[in-house]
């Protein structure tokens, strides 16, 4: 077991995180991928779960294309797999190409400009620098257009200089029967034949468990490698990796009518008893999963801790250090200082608990906060 952060007694929450159900994750993607390369995106710190650790247990699984975000973590990911095809998602800026270069980093390309700075850098250091090359198919943030690479097709790539990969994006690979989907891949389809020697790659998490998924040469899971649901409103099949429990600081009874929290937008109907727990905003858990009379009133999710298995709402704002429960379903010898709740974990998955936070479980995982007491088991 590795640990990071400050200690499980001293911290306000332990974030467990899983190595062999990430591992395990990869190898069914892998499996469905039916033959592609699985890569493994890690950006973002790995979603949130550390990327060097995240990085060495995917490598020891079998792992040796990534994908990142940006240049530093490309740099720190070298670091850690030395051998690995590493590309940089967010594109090519000048002033970083060097290091790219000398890191043998990968930049994913984007535009017409890039691909000039690129070329000319491969130019000056005499060697055939590889890229990926990203045509957008619906985004509309980053690729060059289809006109574009129709364009590039016809007058070929400069000084001969091919990509190593050809990729788009899913614009709604989530929501199976988008129509947006069956556009974008017919579209991948036109891009791949204007340049059919180039390895192609289109499929996100999502994108990997569509019907007839085109999962061309080489697929690009993030998300459901941390056990994200791939597939929402159908049973996730990705293996939970996060876990995250709080201690119980205090426990009081209240009378009816009291408020709990900043700007009382909790009220207790009838006695109620609260535990309070040491997480809050500033440990990147949404301050949006509040638990108030107006969301109750109007029948919007809030967040929820279990207790002794026990579902039990939040009571009132999440502050920046602390998050008050209503603990009242819960049995009194159950729900006492020092118990363990689980804010992530078992029933409360990272969909859900994205769900009652008014935003996706992606946000909730990206935000894991550097507070926590980490427990990296396995890998
Ligand atoms: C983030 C990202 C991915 C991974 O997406 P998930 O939905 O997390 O699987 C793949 N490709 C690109 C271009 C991305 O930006």
């Amino acid at each position: 077991m590795r640990t990071s952060g400050p200690a499980a007694s001293e911290a306000g929450a332990i974030l467990s995180i899983d190595l062999d159900a990430l591992a395990a994750n990869w190898h069914q993607l892998r499996e469905r991928a039916n033959g592609a390369t699985c890569a493994a995106v890690v950006k973002a710190d790995a979603y949130g779960i550390g990327l060097t650790p995240a990085a060495s247990a995917l490598r020891q699984a079998g792992c040796d294309t990534f994908f990142v975000a940006q240049v530093d973590e490309a740099v720190q990911l070298r670091e850690a797999c030395p051998e690995a095809i590493i590309h940089v998602l967010n594109g090519l800026r000048e002033s970083a190409a060097p290091t790219l270069a000398g890191l043998r980093l990968r930049p994913v390309i984007g535009s017409r400009a890039e691909l000039t700075d690129w070329v000319a850098l491969a130019r000056r250091q005499g060697e055939a620098l590889p890229y990926a090359l990203h045509v957008d198919t619906g985004m509309n943030r980053l690729g060059l257009s289809l006109a574009e690479a129709r364009t590039l097709a016809a007058e070929g790539f400069p000084d001969n200089l091919m990509p190593s990969l050809l990729m788009s994006h899913f614009v709604s690979a989530e929501v199976p029967d988008d129509p947006v989907t069956a556009r974008q891949i017919a579209d991948f389809a036109t891009v791949r034949a204007l340049f059919p020697e180039v390895p192609a790659s289109l499929c996100n998490s999502s994108g990997i468990f569509l019907p007839d998924a085109p999962v061309c040469d080489l697929v690009r899971p993030g998300y459901a490698l941390y056990g994200g649901n791939p597939t929402p409103g159908r049973p996730n099949v990705m293996r939970p990796v996060v876990r995250l429990e709080a201690p119980i600081l205090q426990i009081r009874e209240v009378p009816d009518g009291a408020s709990a929290g900043y700007n009382a937008q909790w009220t207790a109907r009838g006695p109620r008893r609260l535990a309070t727990i040491g997480v809050g905003y500033a440990d990147g858990y949404p301050r949006g999963a509040g638990g108030t009379d107006a969301k109750r009133l109007a029948g919007l999710p809030m967040g929820e801790a279990l207790v002794a298995g026990i579902v039990c709402p939040f009571a009132g704002r999440v502050s920046m250090d602390l998050i008050v429960i209503d603990v009242t379903d819960v049995p009194a010898g159950a729900a006492r200082r020092g118990a363990l709740v689980t804010l992530i974990g078992d029933a409360l998955d990272l969909d859900r608990v994205g769900h009652n936070a008014g935003t996706i479980g992606y946000e909730v995982l990206t935000g894991l906060g550097q507070r926590y007491a980490r427990l990296y088991a396995g890998g």
